[in-house]
């Protein structure tokens, strides 16, 4: 979802963007009235993040799964060593494509369940001159999230937050560097946002093609070639409606957990339905459940689908149902979902 007032706002200015004349798609991303879009939208980022002075923030294009092959591309280059926690699908595929560029290690896992937990950490077993260290902070697929971070001392902390980034209030400085696909809390597909800490810039690997240089990007100001500037607009959009109509993180994050809330505590007591993952590790914007029968999922999801809920089938590998309730998700959605779901369990339970 995006939030309602941000399409709103997109409609009216769509023909004319504030006595421009043109469209933002039809403005050259280097006339002045696109830089100060970009501008306004970096400041916006770096101010609602609190993102220190000294980490560089990146508008890309090619999704998160282009960072599993950039990561590596431009970090790894002392030792040629990574280390990776595998959490899930997206864990997977960042660690199977590093392993073309070097030599990387899956210090833990949590496949044996179905990626349903978060493993337990031993630092022992990192590798001591590892050039980073990767995880999937929220794993979109199963409903897990880290709580709390590995202890990787000097070595480069590296995160996926696609699914969750701008839901909470979040400490920057604990990371080398995050990044996120746009399409799930911070505006349409199309962007792809890093966040590098600076003295992480410069040393790509020699084969590093130049539009996957992040010191190129940075260099840049994100203009090395034509950005994503429609995407980068709505983004804008999405920034002022979190600060000015939310209240910044904290409130966003207040607003999350009682979404989340809601849901789990439905979960917790009902008699047909029941959260698949360790309640320790669960996420607040992905919430996979299941009633224990593939007919009554599938059926399940039918009815929804037909009142309105939409989007409510669980990942193929998994099965049954998620609830994807990123920021823009009303409470009063939840709430309705819940009620749904109460219905079904008299009729169905
Ligand atoms: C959706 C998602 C991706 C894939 O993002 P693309 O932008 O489609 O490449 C990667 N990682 C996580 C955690 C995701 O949720």
């Amino acid at each position: 979802m995006l939030p309602e007032k941000v399409l709103t706002t997109a409609a009216q200015e769509m023909l004319d963007y504030q006595g421009t004349g043109e469209s933002v798609m039809e403005m050259s991303h280097r006339s002045k009235e696109y830089q100060a879009i970009i501008d306004i939208c970096e400041e916006l980022f770096r101010q609602v993040l609190s993102i220190p002075k000294n980490y560089k923030v990146l508008f890309l294009q090619g999704g998160a799964s282009s960072q599993f092959a950039m990561i590596p591309l431009n970090l790894m280059n002392k030792s040629g060593k990574a280390d990776f926690v595998i959490t899930g699908q997206w864990a997977t595929k960042a660690y199977q494509e590093a392993q073309k560029f070097g030599e990387c290690k899956a210090v833990a896992s949590s496949k044996d369940k179905t990626f349903t937990y978060i493993p337990e950490l031993d630092a022992d077993t990192f590798t001591k001159d590892a050039d980073y260290f990767h995880i999937c902070y929220n794993n979109t697929i199963y409903g897990t999230r880290f709580h709390d971070l590995p202890q990787t001392g000097n070595i480069p902390l590296v995160a996926d937050m696609s699914s969750c980034i701008l839901s909470e209030p979040l400490d920057v400085s604990r990371f080398g560097m995050i990044y996120a696909g746009a399409q799930k809390n911070m505006g349409p597909a199309g962007l792809t946002v890093v966040v590098i800490r600076e003295d992480l810039l410069g040393n790509a690997r020699p084969e590093c093609p130049t539009m996957f240089n992040y010191q190129i990007h940075a260099d840049n100001g994100s203009m090395y070639n034509t950005p994503p500037t429609y995407a980068i607009y709505i983004f804008k959009l999405v920034l002022e409606w979190l600060i000015n109509d939310i209240g910044g993180l904290d409130s966003m994050k207040a607003v999350n957990e009682e979404k989340a809330g809601l849901l789990y505590t439905f979960l917790d007591q009902s008699n047909l339905f029941k959260g698949t993952v360790e309640k320790k590790d669960r996420s607040l914007m992905n919430i996979p459940f299941v009633t224990g029968s593939d007919e009554l999922d599938a059926k399940f999801v039918k009815e929804a689908s037909a009142n309105g809920f939409i989007n409510l089938k669980g990942h193929r590998t998994v099965g049954g149902m998620r609830a994807s309730i990123y920021n823009a998700m009303p409470v009063e959605g939840v709430r309705r979902l819940v009620e749904f779901m109460k219905e079904f369990e008299r009729k169905n339970g």
